[in-house]
């Protein structure tokens, strides 16, 4: 269900009602100290124990893992 939601500052000033459609719900935020990013509701995340990821990158990151070449 979408809400719509006016803006009075903006409706006072154009004289219009432009509707507002309700901000993604921020669940967590990645736990990669460098990343720190918000974790939306119906992101497709990593979950690690207690601790979400936005990314491979930040889980490897986070965990000291490295990606490379196999030799
Ligand atoms: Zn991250």
């Amino acid at each position: 269900m979408k809400q719509i939601l006016e803006n009075p500052i903006i409706k006072e000033r154009i004289g219009v009602q432009i509707p507002i459609v309700n901000p993604r719900r921020v669940t967590a935020e990645c736990s990669y100290k460098e990343c720190r990013e918000n974790v939306y509701a119906g992101d497709i995340v990593i979950q690690f124990d207690e601790d979400w990821f936005c990314n491979e990158r930040c889980l490897c990151k986070h965990m000291g893992a490295i990606r490379r070449v196999a030799r």
